[in-house]
């Protein structure tokens, strides 16, 4: 079953008297379970495409369905509760809250969501993080990809059903990044919908569908090695 269809996704933005067309036409569907990688070179409109299947942006054209219901065109406060219910997001910044702990940044979309910290799950989740010994710890008391694996923690806290990553290994080391990629295929056996966007085209691959935009198009697909609800 598709999670996500988009279909003729375009989108345009107006800088000064200039129109920047940013998407051109890009029809893309993805399935429950499935971890997709998209690839394209800088300015090929990736995070704009991301920003618009997590419904952080509407598309100018075109039309998004979660679940096979349209939401292109929900008023903004059903959009923030699709947001809030099914979609993890994962940033390349990371946006820890640098004066609290690594368990307090992951219970924080609690707040919004007005439940209460479970503090045995915080505390599985951690420890599924690799990270259960730092749970004390600030952020700057711990490394870029322990940094981004709480992101990532806080984005599971609502239990999303689909994780969006944009370039979530853009500022770590090799090493850092494969473990980053080890923690997003544990998540897709577990059943969750991952996309993530990346420049590597080698950490690309292990993801089970790889897709490549060039100026607001999507030119191939490469890649094909398996997906468990295809
Ligand atoms: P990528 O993530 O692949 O680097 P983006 O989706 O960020 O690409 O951007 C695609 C194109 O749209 C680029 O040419 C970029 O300069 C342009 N763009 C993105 N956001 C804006 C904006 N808010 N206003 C004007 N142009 C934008
Ligand atoms: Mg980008």
């Amino acid at each position: 079953m598709n999670l996500i269809e988009a279909r003729d996704l375009t989108k345009v933005y107006h800088r000064g008297s200039e129109e920047v067309h940013a998407l051109k036409g890009v029809t893309l569907s993805v399935k429950t379970g499935e971890f997709l990688s998209i690839v394209g070179p800088s300015g090929s409109g990736k995070t704009g495409l991301l920003n618009i299947l997590g419904l952080l942006d509407n598309p100018s054209g075109g039309t998004v369905k979660v679940h096979g219901s349209d939401v292109t065109h929900l008023k903004e406060k059903q959009r923030v509760v699709v947001r809030r219910d099914t979609i993890g997001f994962v940033f390349q910044q990371f946006f820890l809250i640098p004066t609290m702990t690594a368990r307090e940044n992951l219970e924080l979309p609690l707040l919004f969501s007005r439940k209460k910290p479970d503090p045995k799950k915080t505390e599985s989740i951690l420890e599924m993080l690799g990270l259960a010994h730092r749970g004390d710890h600030l952020p700057y008391q711990l490394s870029g990809g322990e940094m981004q694996r709480v992101a990532i923690g806080r984005a599971l806290m609502n239990d999303p059903q689909i994780i969006l990553a944009d370039e979530p290994t853009g500022n770590l080391d090799s090493a850092s990044s494969e473990k980053i990629y080890d923690l997003f295929r544990d998540l897709r056996d577990k059943g969750l919908t991952l996309i993530v966007v990346t420049h590597n085209s080698e950490l690309a691959k292990r993801a089970d569908r790889v897709i490549t935009i060039r100026d607001g198009i999507l030119t191939d697909e490469e890649h094909q090695v398996c997906c468990p609800c295809a």
